[in-house]
């Protein structure tokens, strides 16, 4: 090693000189945080000499370096996005957006304590679902309800709770997969229940039920194929059917209903969509559906349906693993209450206002928009308005797609390459904005762009360097 080397090392100041040199860090960042970064940064730099290279070593330049990293290893990892994908319910983006109502629920419960599992009545221990029991029996009809940590809790802990060891028949047209992890045939080997494949991919039929059900049979299930549809020579056997079957042999009826509704969907311009009292209505005994799908809440599993079984699964002790906290509930209870005014809803709950906004409008917000974008992107690019098709989303009505309007950004020179660029641009604004690279374009699907955060995300855009 050179003498200079040598000669950089030893002029490296010690740990305790610049800790004594940083008393306002020391007070923010404690001193075990701050000790561990002036180590690592002198490490970094002792290695940086070793190798050749003459980094800057003076006290306050690494005193900034240690301030640079305590700062970015303090950042949260969790942080808002613009949601300009096209897609409402985005899995990967945190799906259902919250109401206000329901933010300062959340905001309420969590700062302090709460008559969570408290009778104010009786000054006794209370039930954590009474705050919302009454709510889901209220908008779906049903005698009884619970609520866990997703829909796939819901399905475990119901075939787990009445199905354990015992035969479950399910059509091979349902057996579906969600989103890579959620697989019906896997949560029902979890479950301990055993699956009995019935019919056919495109075709079942009730007598195709009926052959399979003998007395180890526990229940019949029917499964909602959310995110996919099967066309052509196809049959199912309908609710009502498949109900009265499971009358005959005295088996419980569950729907897995995936997203599930409360509303009637076509009565706000939406696609058709089952809701939780229809299947209800239609002989199941539990429904399960999730909480930030379609409903627009909070992430939960909702089960509702006949008393008896209710209380059963509220027994199961797996029910405990799976139940929900305060926030959650504090949230649910908000959400639910506010389809006590459907007329309000496409107003008032972010997931309906968003599926239900007027492309026209839309448009025009791109074309607002369309200048200052533009400008601020660099020559390489050409942006324009664009008509597109938003999707639902989170394997809610799969083939549906809504009208919409997007910034169709497109590069000059035609290269998906200076478009991944820009894409990766994008990703690394404060606020990262996610776009969908489509056909050689990115598009800006403005759908998800409530008016009230136009004008950051512009500003936003503004401050894009070329
Ligand atoms: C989405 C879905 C699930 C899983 O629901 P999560 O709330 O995401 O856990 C289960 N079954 C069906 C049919 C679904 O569509």
């Amino acid at each position: 090693m050179s003498v200079n080397r040598h000669q950089q090392l030893r002029q490296l100041p010690s740990v305790d000189a610049l800790l004594s040199s940083m008393q306002d860090e020391l007070a923010q960042w404690g001193h075990a945080q701050l000790t561990r970064a002036i180590s690592q940064q002198l490490s970094e730099l002792r290695a940086e000499i070793t190798a050749g290279n003459t980094p800057g070593i003076s006290p306050e330049g690494i005193r900034q370096s240690v301030v640079a990293a305590l700062t970015e290893r303090s950042n949260a990892s969790l942080i808002p996005v613009f949601n300009l994908t096209g897609t409402v319910l985005h899995t990967n983006l945190g799906r259902a957006n919250l109401p206000e109502e329901a933010i300062n629920a959340i905001r309420k419960v969590a700062a302090g304590a709460s008559n969570l599992e408290y009778d104010l009545e009786s000054g006794k221990r209370g039930d954590r679902e009474s705050h919302v029991e009454a709510l889901i029996c209220e908008m779906t009809g049903a005698e009884a309800a619970t609520a866990v940590n997703n829909n796939a809790a819901a399905v475990l802990l119901v075939l787990n709770t009445l199905a354990m060891g015992h035969k479950v028949p399910v059509s091979r047209g349902e057996l579906v997969e969600i989103g890579g992890s959620f697989r019906i045939p896997e949560v029902m080997s979890r479950s301990g229940a055993i699956l009995v494949e019935v019919g056919a991919t495109n075709r079942t039929h009730l007598k195709d039920y009926r052959s399979v059900i003998d007395d180890d049979t526990a229940l019949l299930m029917k499964v909602h194929t959310s995110n996919y549809t099967v066309e052509g020579f196809t049959a199912c056997v309908s609710e009502p059917d498949l109900a009265a079957l499971a009358r005959e042999y005295q088996l419980p009826f569950v729907i897995d209903l995936g997203s599930g509704n409360l509303v009637d969907f076509e009565a706000l311009g939406l696609p058709a969509e089952p809701t939780a009292a229809e299947a209800l209505a239609n002989g199941a005994d539990l429904v399960t559906f999730s909480g930030d799908k379609l409903l627009g809440g909070p992430q939960a599993g909702l089960i509702a349906g006949r008393a008896d079984l209710v209380a059963m699964i509220k027994k199961n002790p797996l029910k405990r693993a799976l139940r929900l906290d305060k926030m959650t509930l504090a949230a649910l209870a908000e959400i639910l209450k506010l389809y006590r005014n459907p007329e309000q809803l496409t107003c008032k709950l972010p997931t309906l206002r968003l599926l239900t906004r007027n492309p026209a409008d839309i448009r025009a917000q791109a074309e607002n928009l369309l200048f200052r974008v533009a400008r601020c992107l660099d020559t390489r690019y050409r942006v324009s308005v664009a008509d597109c098709l938003s999707q639902i989303g989170s394997g809610s009505l799969p083939v549906e797609t809504l009208p919409s309007a997007a910034l169709k950004i497109e590069p000059l020179s035609g290269k998906d390459s200076e478009l991944r660029e820009l894409a990766e641009q994008l990703r690394r604004l404060p606020m990262p904005v996610i776009a969908r690279l489509h056909r050689g374009a990115l598009w800006l699907d403005l759908r998800c762009l409530e008016p009230e955060h136009e004008a950051a995300f512009a500003s936003q855009m503004e401050a894009l360097v070329p």
